[in-house]
């Protein structure tokens, strides 16, 4: 019997997860998997690569690894630039097309400027593993060159500025503040860390706006007792190469903008001739697939897609993975002749760490942890969920070394690449 090519786009936590379903699919499919890299991102851990708290690696597991034992999975490390859906092609930077009978489409988000002059040019992001890496750089390389000449601390060259207060501001001003205070401080003994600041700048008047009260109370509570220094009701007018300039004409010097504001769906999304919903994602119907091409499914940051009651889903891995296995169990109800079904979505809680014994969960049934159970929840629900038992082991050894010698072991500085270095800061 002849297989039906499924071609995936994206191998993040939809995409990949679309994959494996269909690894173990009962129908006669083979399934082609493609991105850009040749790794799958745990982003909730991007953070910690960025503080030097667990190596790029240990959360990026290779992909043609972990699709190595599914025969009807196959991985292509390229570039899409664009799907012709009349022939039923995707359309790759440096290749043959690849012909599908269903497409899935999960290439995630960027990140948006939501205009802001200046952010383009001069602030890092957290979004991929490359930026992470960067963000590391940048931090160490500016304590080194205060060491090196600490009058440039006047000018803001170690004051950190990371704009939103979103789970990824909020987990990043936290490790940054932990990094200068109990591990650089030891690193560079001539140097005043004292002197080296977090500043979380967040246009509305709470950080972590998806959560309940008492968790965005806490969270605050939990960033200023580890000197970061919050601004609320603060939008960033521009940004520029000296820091930032908030609405109110405040200018907040700073080396260092991270911007962890918001996203957007990823550029692919120009490049194909599909309809848009709220937030710029392609419009889906309820079973996830293209109103006008049923055989196209999006999935995950990707996708445009709503509940019965019209709210968007939230921009998370579960809903993305949840996606995932609802698209594969479509596709093998179309091979069987049977109809698609509605996706719903079953919002198992989230959570956002603070730092060391801090963090806080809402869980379904209205439980809501802080703290240090909070935190242990945290670590051991990452744990599960990173791909790769050897990834797993690493992890937690690097944790339980950090969290005995308060000491962080990937500090390397690597020079950039000449790419990097053209696309800058
Ligand atoms: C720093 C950070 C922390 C986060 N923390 C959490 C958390 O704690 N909990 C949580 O639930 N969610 C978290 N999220 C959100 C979560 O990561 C996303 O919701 C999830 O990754 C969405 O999955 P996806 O499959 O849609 O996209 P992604 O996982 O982003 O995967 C998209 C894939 O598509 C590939 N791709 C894109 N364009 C192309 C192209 N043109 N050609 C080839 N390949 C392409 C990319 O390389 C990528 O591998 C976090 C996100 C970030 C950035």
């Amino acid at each position: 019997m002849d297989r039906v090519r499924v071609v995936v786009i994206g191998a993040g936590f939809g995409g990949l997860t679309v994959a494996r379903s269909l690894a173990h699919a009962s129908a006669p499919v083979e399934v082609v998997l493609v991105d850009r890299h040749n790794f799958h991102t745990f982003s909730p851990l991007l953070y910690q690569v960025a503080t030097a708290g667990v190596a790029p690696d240990d959360i990026a597991p290779s992909l043609r690894g972990v699709v190595r034992r599914d025969r009807n999975v196959e991985f292509e490390m390229v570039e899409v630039v664009g799907v012709d859906f009349e022939s039923r092609r995707v359309l790759v930077a440096d290749g043959a097309p690849i012909a599908y009978d269903y497409l899935v489409l999960a290439a995630g988000a960027v990140s948006s400027d939501f205009g802001v002059p200046g952010v383009a040019e001069h602030a890092l992001h957290l979004k991929s593993l490359a930026d992470a890496i960067h963000v590391r750089r940048s931090v160490l390389c500016r304590f080194e060159a205060s060491d090196r000449d600490p009058a440039l601390i006047d000018d803001g060259e170690l004051r950190v500025v990371v704009a939103g207060g979103g789970p990824t501001g909020v987990e990043l001003s936290g490790a940054l503040a932990e990094l200068f205070t109990k591990v650089l401080a030891k690193d560079f003994r001539d140097l005043d860390v004292q002197r080296a600041e977090v500043v979380l700048v967040e246009a509305t008047d709470s950080v972590l706006q998806s959560f309940s009260r008492p968790s965005r109370v806490e969270a605050v509570r939990e960033l200023r007792a580890r000197g970061v220094e919050i601004r609320l009701d603060a939008p960033i007018a521009s940004v520029d190469g000296d820091g930032v300039v908030l609405r109110d004409g405040t200018r907040i010097a700073a080396r260092t903008v991270i911007w962890c504001a918001g996203v957007q769906p990823s550029p692919l999304a120009d490049a194909l001739a599909l309809p848009r919903g709220r937030g710029g994602g392609i419009a889906v119907g309820p079973d996830l697939s293209v109103e006008t091409r049923g055989e196209v499914f999006v999935i995950g940051d990707f996708a445009s897609a709503a509940d019965r009651r019209g709210r968007p889903y939230p921009q998370l891995a579960p809903v993305a993975m949840q996606q995932a296995r609802h698209v594969a169990h479509s596709i093998e109800r179309r091979l069987a002749g049977r109809p698609t079904r509605r996706f719903r979505y079953v919002d198992k809680g989230t959570m956002a760490t603070i730092g060391r014994r801090s963090a806080v969960a809402e869980l379904p049934l209205r439980i809501r942890l802080g703290g240090t159970l909070g935190w242990l929840s945290w670590l051991g629900l990452h744990l599960v969920f990173l791909i790769g038992f050897r990834n797993r082991i690493v992890v937690l050894v690097n944790w339980v070394w950090n969290y005995l010698t308060w000491d962080r072991g990937n500090r390397v500085v690597m020079p950039p690449t000449e790419l990097e270095e053209e696309r800058g800061p």
